[in-house]
């Protein structure tokens, strides 16, 4: 039994490298039954409850085109290249031995499931615990969203806003294209409390190239519940 596992996880590494090759790009690999892959999460509201602040198109594009390729992609990467992985975390935690493909398109599918839970209709106040931390970090919550804006409006090009928590503070800080805190790669790191996709994909069908205006909109849809849940 132990020399059949060994046996099919060598012809499974065998084959995965074989991939390469443009003339069996089109073979398909089963992946072995304990092999992580990334899901994407259903969207905890319809794609018009955000309305108006984040408009119903601009949900189903970014939803069902872009998150769900970069899902499709991680996972085809994954069986690809043979990546073996207990879950998320340590898929990021090694990100700077992935391939870009895994690496980009890992982020852009666990991303997009932290940023859709992380809005959500009507207006939620945030809990004590977190205008608390807040408060310690930023001074008041005006603090925070001048530091928070500051870092989305700065992000040159593509990429994240972040608050994360790190060593019991909560921090602000970007990262470049679908990088997040979780990865080994790049000076900002922290566990996630909240992101703010800043791609023009995420704002250009309504405000174009104001992502002024987008942050302005976003403000109001955040849910500081999911904030709260992931403080420690
Ligand atoms: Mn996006």
């Amino acid at each position: 039994m132990m020399r059949r596992a060994f046996l099919s996880r060598i012809g499974y590494a065998t084959a995965g490298s074989l991939l390469a090759a443009p003339y069996l790009a089109r073979v398909h690999v089963r992946s072995p039954p304990s092999m992580f892959l990334f899901g994407q999460v259903p969207l905890p509201y319809a794609f018009d409850a955000l309305e108006p602040h984040i408009d119903r198109f601009t949900m189903e594009v970014h939803y069902n085109r872009h998150h769900a390729a970069y899902v499709r992609n991680v996972n085809d990467a994954i069986e690809q290249e043979g990546i073996v992985v207990g879950d998320a975390k340590e898929f990021f935690k090694g990100a700077s031995k992935l391939s870009e493909k895994a690496r980009n398109n890992g982020g852009g599918a666990w991303n997009h499931d932290h940023f859709w839970q992380g809005i959500a209709p009507g207006q939620v106040e945030p809990p004590g615990r977190v205008r608390e931390a807040l408060r310690t970090a930023f001074g008041d919550m005006e603090g925070f969203k001048r530091a928070f804006t500051e870092v989305a409006m700065q992000r040159f090009g593509s990429g994240w806003a972040w608050l994360v928590e790190r060593d019991g503070r909560l921090e602000v800080g970007s990262t470049r294209d679908q990088d997040n805190p979780l990865m080994d790669v790049g000076a900002f790191q922290g566990e996630p409390l909240l992101a703010l996709d800043v791609w023009e994909h995420a704002y250009y069908l309504k405000h174009q190239d104001r992502r002024i205006a987008y942050l302005a909109s976003w403000w109001n849809v955040v849910n500081w519940n999911a904030v709260a849940m992931r403080m420690r």
